[in-house]
């Protein structure tokens, strides 16, 4: 029998499920189609890397085993790679893990509040809703740039985390490392910033955006990083915090032991020594990034600047097709990418940049349909 509604708590009763990009088998089957290609999701165009693969062949007999417990020596992995202490670093079952782990343990449910901005990243949202943790959210600029003043003014002596995404999601914006730095200052004492980096691999010159490489000097800043990205394991899961080692010791008490698996594991290991693949990543991203920004403004769209594996873009202001009519019909031709209707951006798209062929694919179709 199920469940009754009033044995279950208010805050999952009212939860609005995470909305993921439509997947390739879903779309072939519902129109028939032979070639369909994915660019709602922001994964890697490239695939798995060699290394990644071979290692996960090598390690696939030990998959009746249990991980060693907090996955140790990729955590030493990934500190090394940003030279930081090991004792700083927490690893997920993707960076959502680590953004639950943060909010559950820093927010207390009815007494602390999160701040963040709208539109976000929508799990932030979830998450805190879930914990029944107030959120107070501070619009965008017209631009998608953050009002760092009315982030702060959202902010006060029960505010346990601020959530920044940089490279931002959907927008793919970008805000200089000096605007983080005096944001960071200006928080009060109990606040810690989280700055979700999950595309930071593609931007254009990381080291002035990201705080990471001195976040010695941050002691109330967290960084999170994902292998989900550039280097190409979003469905094994794994993804990374680095924090003040006191709050990394608590997060790595309270996770459920195991999340990070032990394939995963040995992935990841062999994805942060596939130095070929990630540059490969990065140059497929930046030569189709500038591909399809110029495809798609040739073809009178609005397109936002993007640090990101993917761009935000609006439809010709003089075409009078419907948001929702534009988007099936590029399912019928076989192109899936992901409307902004859940970010409260009915009228906008994002597309994941893909392989150079993918990338003329998309825009083709387009072009047929906006010329219909
Ligand atoms: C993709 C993404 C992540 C990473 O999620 P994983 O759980 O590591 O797959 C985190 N934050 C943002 C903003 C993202 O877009």
């Amino acid at each position: 029998m199920l469940q009754s509604p009033d044995s279950v708590r208010p805050a999952v009763l009212g939860l609005e499920p995470y909305a993921p990009g439509l997947s390739i088998d879903e779309i072939r089957e519902r129109y028939g189609l032979d070639r369909v290609i994915k660019l709602a999701s922001n994964e890697n165009p490239l695939g798995v890397s060699p290394l990644v693969r071979e290692a996960i062949e090598r390690h696939a007999g030990l998959a009746f085993r249990y991980a060693q417990s907090g996955t140790p020596r990729l955590a030493r992995a990934v500190a090394a790679r940003h030279g930081v202490d090991p004792a700083r670093v927490v690893l997920g079952n993707g960076s959502d893990e680590v953004i639950d782990l943060l909010i559950r343990c820093r927010a207390e449910p009815g007494a602390h509040n999160v701040v963040t901005a709208r539109p976000c990243f929508s799990l932030y949202t979830l998450q805190a809703r879930l914990c029944g943790v107030e959120l107070r959210e501070c619009p965008l600029r017209g631009d998608f740039s953050y009002d760092w003043a009315g982030l702060r003014a959202l902010a006060d002596e029960n505010t346990a985390l601020v959530f920044v995404t940089t490279p931002d999601n959907p927008s793919g914006f970008c805000p200089p490392a000096a605007e983080l730095e005096a944001f960071a200052r200006s928080l009060p004492p109990g606040a810690l910033l989280v700055l979700d980096e999950a595309y930071m691999d593609f931007a254009d010159r990381p080291e002035d955006y990201s705080l990471l490489p001195r976040l010695e000097e941050f002691p109330n800043v967290a960084v999170l990083r994902t292998f989900s990205k550039c280097f190409g394991l979003a469905g094994l899961r794994l993804g990374y915090g680095i924090m003040p080692a006191d709050l990394a010791a608590c997060l790595c008490r309270a996770r459920l032991p195991f999340s990070v698996n032990i394939l995963a594991e040995a992935a990841g290991l062999a994805a942060l020594a596939d130095d070929d693949f990630i540059a490969a990543s990065r140059k497929t991203v930046r030569l189709g990034r500038e591909q399809l920004a110029r495809g798609l403004r040739g073809l009178g769209c609005r397109v936002w600047p993007s640090h990101s594996n993917f761009l935000m873009f609006g439809p010709p202001e003089s075409r009078r097709l419907e948001p929702e009519a534009l988007f099936t019909a590029l399912l019928e031709q076989g192109v899936i990418i992901r409307r902004l209707k859940s970010y409260g951006l009915p009228e906008m798209f994002r597309v994941s940049v893909g392989l150079a062929e993918e990338n003329d694919f998309f825009m083709d179709c387009l072009k047929l349909i906006l010329e219909r």
